[in-house]
């Protein structure tokens, strides 16, 4: 049966590691035949470090003692190169109770290993990368503000010192610029906002049901002006970043009152259902929908698929709203029917504090 057995390792050896059997698994695993390898120490599979750290003769000892013994780490096969082994090697009595050899049992691991080395890896990469980006949008929008300040200050300075010597058209232009300057600190300030999303690391339980009526409290405007209605099911309290969700849930419910068409009056409807491991948001609205071609693009930073003229706005709420969801390892998506609205659906994974 041991002979048959080709994906393990399976050998015997005496008191002091000398090997005494050996299958057809240990054949494929390590690259000896039979006759090669039996009666040789077993010694001759460890790396030189583990053999001088006298790694073998420590595993035999342990295993006489405590019965067995298990270990992973690098073997080495007949020609030199490594693989992982999980080892584990059974002490064997007489029946006077006397030591007489060992069992072991090597599986290669190693395709397993190289996975999990690689993944780590790229998560490191990842990891490294972002946080590189974030210091660059970072120190890219703080630096940006500077120089438009200058511009600012020296457009003014024209106003006060010349104002009386420029005529209409000089005028204008400075009002193009003014413009241009203001809408330039708008960006940059929500670059700056994007990029600090995430730093306030510690989930703490949010009441949504109370988040929603302050969210009110803070469109009170844009209510009062559009006569939207605020439908809202219960909602449960979650553990979360307050002010990130603060923030998405008052981006979505501000998003679904714009985008409504001026002749129709803006119906917002806000639910929440528990799923397995998450809870499950949707913000649903009777707006002017969005084309499913562009379910996406809505999401990248500054992507916006309506005129500044008829929509205002900069076209970054939604993807601070993604980066958000995925700050709580959850997703955010659309589901729309063009022309009679839309539903923002976001999860929140049932996090433990
Ligand atoms: P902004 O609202 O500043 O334009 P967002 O990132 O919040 O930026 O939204 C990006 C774009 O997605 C909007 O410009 C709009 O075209 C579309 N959009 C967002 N929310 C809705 C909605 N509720 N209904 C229809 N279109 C929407």
């Amino acid at each position: 049966m041991m002979d048959e057995i080709d994906n393990h390792a399976i050998i015997l050896l005496d008191r002091q590691g000398y090997i005494e059997t050996w299958n057809k698994g240990a054949e494929k695993i390590k690259g000896y035949q039979a006759g090669e390898i039996i009666n040789q120490n077993f010694r001759i599979f460890y790396t030189e470090a583990d053999r001088q750290a006298g790694l073998p003769s420590q595993l035999l000892a342990e295993a006489a003692t405590a019965g067995k013994v298990y270990h992973e780490g690098w073997r080495l096969r007949k020609d030199g190169s490594r693989f992982w082994g999980a080892v584990t090697i059974v002490a064997s009595y007489n029946e006077q109770d006397v030591l007489i050899g060992f069992a072991k049992i090597t599986r290669d691991l190693t395709e397993r290993i190289e996975a999990e080395t690689t993944i780590k890896l790229h998560a490191q990469n990842l990891e490294s990368q972002n946080k590189e980006l974030e210091q660059f949008v970072y120190i890219a929008s703080h630096d940006l503000q500077e120089p438009l300040l200058n511009v600012s200050n020296f457009v003014e300075l024209l106003q006060l010192e010349y104002g009386d010597k420029l005529d209409e058209t000089a005028e204008m232009y400075l009002g193009v610029i003014n413009h241009c300057t203001h809408r330039m600190r708008d960006l940059i300030k929500d670059l700056l906002d994007y990029s600090r999303i995430g730093r306030r690391k510690a989930l703490v339980p949010v009441d949504c049901q109370h988040l929603v009526d302050t969210v009110k409290e803070d469109l009170a405007t844009q209510l009062r002006q559009t006569g939207a209605v605020i439908q809202c099911g219960a909602l449960p309290t979650v553990n979360a970043y307050a002010i990130e969700l603060r923030q998405l849930l008052q981006n979505l419910i501000s998003n679904a009152i714009k985008f409504t068409p001026a002749d129709r009056k803006p119906v917002v409807t806000i639910s929440a259902r528990l799923h397995d491991h998450h809870w499950q948001f949707t913000v649903a609205d009777n707006g002017i929908g969005i084309d499913p071609s562009h379910s996406e693009k809505i999401f990248k930073i500054f992507q916006r698929l309506n005129d500044r003229d008829a929509y205002e706005g900069n076209g970054i709420g939604l993807a601070h709203g993604k980066k958000i969801v995925e700050l709580h390892g959850g997703a955010l998506w659309v589901e729309s029917t063009p022309g009679q609205g839309s539903r923002f659906v976001f999860t929140i994974p049932v996090h433990t504090l």
